[in-house]
Order: structure tokens, then sequence, then C-alpha cells
């Protein structure tokens, strides 16, 4: 799992704008960029040229873990 403050500070490459994380930790959602960043034991690859592009059916995860929602 991903450190509490580690996901505070992290931010999205390509726009600067807040990522969430799924369920298991497994990835970083980008909605605005409709991105998806891989995490690799524990370590978020946050490079725009590693980052997936999400599926046009696929939902970043909503927020709602206690970091307050976004603008
Ligand atoms: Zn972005």
């Amino acid at each position: 799992m991903l450190d509490a403050k580690l996901l505070e500070i992290l931010a999205c490459p390509a726009c600067r704008g807040p990522v969430t994380p799924d369920a298991d930790h497994q990835w970083l959602y980008c909605a605005s960029c409709r991105l998806k960043y891989r995490v690799k034991d524990d370590i978020p690859i946050m490079l725009v040229d590693e980052a997936e592009k999400l599926a046009d059916d696929e939902q970043p995860p909503a927020g709602g873990d206690g970091k307050g929602e976004m603008h």
C-alpha cells in the first residue's frame, strides 16, 4: 500500500493534477488526462511515457478516502 503522505504529494506529470489510487494501489489514475500510472513494488511510475490510457468505458476511481474532493 502507498503511504498517505506520498499520495498527497504525487501529481500527474502531464497536468500536475492530483492522482487517485485504485483499491489495490496497483494504479494511480489521473481523471483529467484519462491516464493511469503503474505502481510497481509500492513505487509509482510517474512517467507519461509509461502511463496507459484509460479505455473509453473505464472510470477512474472516485476519491472519497478522506483526501477531500478535487475541484
Ligand atoms: Zn493528468
